[in-house]
């Protein structure tokens, strides 16, 4: 994005802990205001989308945890972190997913001159979720695309061709918690504003997620359908019980 005026500057998010860890108070609404805050820095942001099984995952691991702790932005990213965040008393209004962040971007990328870059998931999965929310989005700048899969070998010249995109935005799809990894490791290298961890947006957004059978949808239980045919899935919901048992034990500590 092209910076004609001075950024505003911006007040400070609320955060609660949950687990020990920062989750920002806020809805979609303010979280993009807060990135496009950040857009006009022009200095680098790291967005973290958080569910319970990140959460969880923190409690083991010491570098997601400083991770976490350092980012600039924690969205509440499942019902999980907000049924958490309820027994604190702080009723958060909504989800602020990697899914909806990232389609919402591409929204206003047209009129607010965001250029995106889509990184993550298999071959020709980023490309065609590019080309659908160009379409659907006419004048959305995604201004580079690359798979997810690849080798040490290849990490150079998929930081420079990032930097040569000039992107504002950097939507890193690799998995948690690769993609939160990656972008500290990067964040200094690729001359971009945001840096968010999206997991498996860019399959939702190119079409490539099958919708659950009609029986499923109408009985509200399309998210069992999609932990019973992803194996990632079910290996994320048995985290879920350790969450529970945390958070009612010391929500907060
Ligand atoms: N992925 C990737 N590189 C890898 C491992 C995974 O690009 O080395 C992609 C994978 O194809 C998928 C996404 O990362 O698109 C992970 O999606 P998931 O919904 O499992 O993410 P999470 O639940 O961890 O947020």
């Amino acid at each position: 994005m092209t910076q004609t005026t001075a950024p505003p500057p911006t007040a400070p998010i609320p955060a609660l802990a949950i687990l020990g860890l920062p989750v920002h108070a806020l809805d979609m609404t303010a979280a993009l205001d807060a990135m496009d805050g950040f857009v006009r820095t022009g200095t680098p942001h790291h967005i973290v989308t958080a569910d319970a099984s990140m959460l969880v995952m923190a409690q083991d691991d010491a570098e997601l945890r400083a991770i976490i702790a350092q980012a600039d932005l924690v969205t509440p990213d499942s019902v999980g972190v907000l049924w958490a965040a309820k027994r604190l008393g702080h009723a958060l209004p909504e989800r602020v997913s990697g899914v909806e962040i990232v389609e919402q971007l591409c929204a206003r990328s047209a009129s607010k001159n965001y250029r995106l870059y889509f990184f993550g998931a298999s071959a020709g999965i980023a490309e065609q979720a590019a080309a659908r929310m160009q379409a659907k989005y006419p004048g959305a700048h995604i201004v580079g695309t690359r798979s997810g899969f690849f080798t040490d070998g290849d990490v150079p010249a998929i930081v420079a061709d990032i930097r040569a995109s000039r992107a504002d935005v950097v939507c890193v799809a690799l998995g948690i918690p690769k993609q939160e990894k990656w972008i500290a490791a990067h964040k200094y290298e690729l001359g971009a504003s945001v840096l968010i961890g999206v997991g498996g947006t860019l399959d939702v957004l190119s079409g490539n997620t099958r919708r659950a059978p009609r029986l499923f949808q109408a009985a509200r239980l399309e998210w069992l359908w999609r932990v019973l045919t992803n194996p990632r899935k079910l290996s994320k919901v048995k985290l879920l019980p350790r969450f529970v048992r945390l958070v009612r034990q010391n929500p907060s500590f």
